[in-house]
């Protein structure tokens, strides 16, 4: 059997080089890092558990006609997605102050927005991926005026839909960050959802009780990130209805 080619390693992902031109195998480790790497661990069943999650979102954005990368799942922790050239921009969307919001402007955190506010951050982990204004996506070419009108009605309409999502099972959705691709077709391009979208990526607080089921459970040591993930995962109907806490998985 020959060796797939590995094409890039992340802290959470590896990427190898798909079957097809054009696509992409997307692993999803159980690494778990934080604060730019300052703080790491293994978490058993975590790859498991945001391939599976992430497959939810993409799938459903797919349906929508939100274009995303997701093609299908592979196995328990890979996925085919399509191979696009990353925007090296994080695009944050904050429906309540959390996290970095919260720490700059002096926001309790759990206040409600004004309205949706996207922020966008310069994806380089070597300067911890500093908030960046339209000005320098434009003054250092990250993005065109087109791309960027093109990302804000992306991560506008992630918003709506997630928000949706979340709130019939019961779980707010106080912010996300999604990365955006550029896929070529023919003359033109377009911009597509990539990257993952899960508890890794979102802050999700439960409107009852206010227990965070996100990845600020490993950043703020407030428990099993595994039990968090299992229960978003057990109630968008991903893992069975029981009290599975392992992520058993259904085909
Ligand atoms: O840390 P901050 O409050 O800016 O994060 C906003 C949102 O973006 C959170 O949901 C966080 O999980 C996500 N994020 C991320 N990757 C980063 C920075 C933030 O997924 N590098």
């Amino acid at each position: 059997m020959a060796r797939r080619k590995k094409i890039y390693e992340g802290k959470a992902k590896i990427l190898y080089e798909g079957p097809e031109p054009g696509t992409i195998v997307q692993y999803f480790k159980d690494d778990a890092t934080a604060f730019n790497a300052e703080k790491k661990d293994v978490i058993d069943g975590k790859g498991v558990l945001n391939n599976r999650l992430s497959e939810f979102f993409m799938t459903g954005l797919n349906q929508i006609g939100v274009p995303t990368h997701f093609i299908r799942r592979l196995n328990m922790r890979e996925q085919l997605v399509r191979s696009c050239e990353i925007i090296p921009l994080e695009v944050i969307v904050r429906n309540y102050a959390a996290g970095s919001l919260s720490k700059r402007l002096g926001i309790a955190e759990g206040t409600q927005l004004p309205r949706p506010i996207v922020e966008y951050c310069y994806k380089d982990d070597s300067l911890g991926d500093p908030l960046v204004t339209e000005e320098h996506i434009a003054a250092f070419g990250w993005a065109s005026q087109q791309d960027m009108d093109d990302i804000l009605s992306l991560a506008l309409r992630v918003n709506d839909f997630m928000s949706g999502v979340m709130l019939a099972v019961g779980i707010r959705l106080i912010d996300f960050k999604i990365e955006i691709g550029r896929v070529y077709e023919g003359d033109f391009q377009r911009l597509i959802v990539a990257d993952e979208i899960s508890p890794d990526s979102c802050r999700l607080w439960d409107i009852e009780t206010g227990q965070k089921l996100d990845k600020d459970v490993f950043r703020r040591d407030l428990g099993s990130l595994t039990d968090a993930y299992s229960e978003v995962a057990r109630r968008l109907g991903v893992l069975p209805k029981s009290n599975v806490t392992k992520p058993t998985l259904i085909n």
